[in-house]
């Protein structure tokens, strides 16, 4: 298992590198991630809000859920970790940040184009004319928010058990079986299909490198696994 010097290396001499974001990148931002410490909301696991059937049955409560996390994130800044990939963008020829995030903390950081895989928490679409609007108001001033037409609007993110955006999961595959590097910082790689982008990579002969404060079910499977904060290991990789 190669260590911070040898993934240092890999990294610098890669021409196409990916990265793949999970909930832990914003972890130091003091936003909570779903699995460990403040996990929970009120009495409610999130596998049981951030669901189609929860919203159907009681978009208030839902709602209330998203609000209380929008006021969360508003607060946060990006970190270290957010800021050295944007560096790390402007040194690679090719370069695919995907994330799972939903906290526009890589946008706020200065990161170019991202492949969002489970969208935007400051965006809303309609559940009855579709339209699809930005809005980052905290807290919103009336729950659940409406949409112009009078439909219902839903937070702009993806679900559990719904299909990811049109597209997505297609280019991001690309991208990892294409990269000579594929990053992957704190994601507990569960949720899929985005941990399917792990096995991907190495297929496609990438050198995968992850970075978590735990183990994962990869871990035993990469090629560089680096214990320890992603603000503080992600700016030394990139140097
Ligand atoms: P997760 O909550 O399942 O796992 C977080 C991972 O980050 C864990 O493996 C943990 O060990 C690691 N971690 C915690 N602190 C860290 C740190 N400082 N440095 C490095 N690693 C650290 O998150 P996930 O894998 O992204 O999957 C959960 C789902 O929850 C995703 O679909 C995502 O959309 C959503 N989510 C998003 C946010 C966000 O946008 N910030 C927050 C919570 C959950």
């Amino acid at each position: 298992m190669a260590d911070l010097a040898q993934a240092r290396e890999w990294l610098s001499a890669a021409t196409r590198v990916a990265v793949l974001t999970g909930a832990g990148i914003s972890a130091e931002s003091g936003v909570p991630t779903f699995r460990g410490e403040g996990g929970l909301w009120k009495e409610y696991k999130p596998e049981e809000l951030a669901t189609p059937e929860a919203f159907l049955k009681d978009p208030r409560l839902v709602w209330e859920w998203y609000n209380y996390r929008r006021e969360i994130i508003g607060k946060a800044l990006p970190n270290a970790a957010h800021k050295a990939l944007v560096q790390l963008e402007i040194r690679k020829r090719e370069y695919t940040l995907i994330t799972q995030n939903v906290d526009g903390l890589h946008d706020r950081a200065g990161s170019g184009r991202q492949l969002k895989l489970h969208g935007d928490i400051w965006r809303m679409r309609c559940t009855q004319c579709g339209a699809n609007w930005p809005d980052r108001r905290v807290p919103l001033p009336k729950l659940p928010p409406h949409c112009a037409c009078g439909g219902l609007a839903r937070p702009g993110v993806v679900w559990f058990g719904e299909p990811l955006p049109d597209g997505m999961m297609k280019e991001a595959e690309h991208a990892a079986g294409a990269a000579e590097v594929l990053l992957v910082i704190g994601t507990s790689a569960v949720v899929y299909p985005a941990a399917s982008l792990v096995p991907y990579a190495r297929h496609g002969d990438a050198k995968v490198i992850e970075v978590n404060t735990e183990d994962t079910q990869f871990s035993k499977d990469v090629d560089a696994a680096l214990r320890g904060k992603a603000g503080e290991l992600v700016p030394q990789l990139v140097g």
